[in-house]
């Protein structure tokens, strides 16, 4: 069997669209749990949308995100873009004279045409068809001409591009996730391969890359379909083995409408600036149409790589359901570890100093009711700031202010006698101040409410046991004393 090797290709126009995202991972779990390889592919020959940096930007991206590819560009210590492996040049704008020698190829075998069609002239043709309601498609003006007209017309300067000559008949082919395909050839446009400035299309470009890459098995989304036809029949005229084609359906809007920009974020950039942790992300866009077991929504890469089964992925249309974005992050901040979250944190707020423990306790603590990195440092900031704050909010409603002195008080008189070992694990704590509530039979609102509110500032904050575990005994104790002298 030929060896595994699968191929992420995507346009560098600004942005890894979370779909890409989807594909590139499926591309690579299918290479790893094979031992095959995945290579990473720059399709840029449509220059019309190309935007500048973001082939490194794409590069970057995949770092962030772990995936790792065999072959391809990569950005070296400089930050300019090298590449890694042998079948490159991986950029396809730096393959021009590949494609055209292989366009140069398909005329001599008789399989495309040179077309001199001005794009007025095409214009006006397509505006004739769409008014007699007939499909658009090239009507073959140019096939007619004689090779020698042809060579001549070439020969003499004139412009013109090269199309594929579609065969009569029908194109069939098996998609692993579809199934059998089959597409009438009379439906299907001569494409254009090359166009008049040198540059292939898509179409051409693609299948040369892929038999030159020995690309085995070619995962995209399911636009693409409807192009390979086309592709199969290249292949066919070149007299080469197509590979294997799975076609990953669309990700959708909860209308069920293709996945857009209007309807939330659609760029893995944009999900990674708002606080979404790369491996919570993965995790989020793998199951998307695709989970291998009904029981269980949080996998590592590992167990992804292991269960991933292309010949299951969904047929239909998976729904990118926000809500559950949000829960599986917090899945992940809850479990990082602490060292590796603090890490995760700094870039949305370099002032932090995660080497304050109270810091990282704090953040020990906000973990657990945070949904996205980008809110830590709101919700950490006010821990290390001096209160301020409406002494009244520390009464609590079922109690009178002269009670929350007092309390306060004798609060303070008790955790002056505890250990110091004991505000070093919110459990002792909170045993210990429950211990004290009922050996002295005290309400429980009346002395919490208070304790908690001296130590937040605020009327909702995480408990006070572990409030006071975040700022540890002597300041715990400091503003106990503050808030009671607040109110006095
Ligand atoms: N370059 C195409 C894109 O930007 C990928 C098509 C393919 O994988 O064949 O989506």
């Amino acid at each position: 069997m030929k060896p595994v090797r699968t191929r992420f290709a995507p346009s560098p126009t600004g942005y890894l669209h979370i779909g890409g995202l989807r594909t590139a991972l499926y591309a690579y779990f299918f290479a790893r749990q094979h031992q095959g390889s995945l290579v990473f592919r720059i399709e840029d020959t449509d220059r019309e949308r190309y935007i500048p940096g973001a082939t490194e930007a794409l590069i970057r991206t995949l770092d962030v995100m772990g995936i790792s590819y065999d072959e391809g560009p990569v950005l070296d210590d400089k930050g300019d873009i090298a590449e890694k492996g042998s079948f490159g040049p991986y950029i396809q704008s730096k393959r021009l004279d590949t494609y055209k020698q292989w366009a140069e190829e398909l005329l001599r075998v008789g399989s495309a045409y040179r077309c001199f069609c001005s794009a007025e002239r095409l214009e006006t043709m397509r505006r004739e068809q769409t008014l007699a309601k007939r499909m658009t498609k090239y009507d073959r003006t140019c096939l007619h001409l004689s090779k020698e007209e042809s060579d001549r017309r070439a020969g003499a300067g004139e412009s013109y591009v090269i199309r594929l000559l579609v065969p009569d008949g029908e194109t069939i082919f098996e998609d692993v996730v579809y199934g059998a395909m089959k597409f009438p050839n009379a439906d299907v446009d001569d494409q254009v391969l090359l166009k008049s400035d040198g540059f292939p299309t898509y179409h051409l470009a693609v299948v040369v890359d892929d038999h030159f890459m020995e690309i085995s098995h070619v995962l995209r989304g399911e636009d693409w379909i409807s192009s390979t036809p086309k592709q199969i029949m290249l292949y066919a005229a070149l007299g080469w083995e197509a590979p294997t084609f799975a076609h990953l359906p669309n990700l959708l809007n909860a209308d069920r409408t293709k996945l857009s920009k209007r309807q939330g974020d659609v760029a893995v950039e944009d999900y990674l600036k708002r606080g979404y942790l790369p491996a919570a992300l993965n995790n989020f866009v793998a199951t998307l149409g695709f989970n291998p077991k009904s029981d269980q929504e949080i996998y590592s890469t590992e167990e992804l790589t292991a269960l991933f089964d292309l010949s299951r992925v969904n047929r239909a249309g998976a729904v990118v359901n926000y809500e559950k974005l949000d829960w599986v992050n917090a899945h992940y901040l809850r479990h990082l570890n602490i060292e590796e979250l603090a890490r995760a944190v700094h870039p949305f707020s370099e002032t932090l100093d995660f080497q304050n423990p109270v810091l990282l306790r704090a953040l020990t603590v906000e973990r657990e009711r945070a949904t996205t990195l980008a809110e830590l440092p709101g919700r950490l900031g006010p821990y290390l700031e001096p209160l301020d704050y409406d002494p009244g909010l520390l009464v609590w409603r079922k109690s009178t202010r002269e009670d929350a002195v007092a309390q306060l008080g004798r609060l303070v008189e008790h955790l002056s006698t505890v250990a110091d070992e004991i505000f070093s694990e919110v459990l002792a704590l909170e045993n210990n101040v429950q211990t004290y509530l009922a050996a002295n039979q005290l309400d429980r609102g009346g002395v919490l409410w208070p304790m908690r509110v001296a130590l937040s500032g605020k009327a909702q904050s995480p408990s006070p046991y572990e409030l006071a575990w975040v700022f540890g005994k002597l300041e715990t104790l400091y503003r106990l004393e503050e808030a009671r002298k607040r109110l006095a």
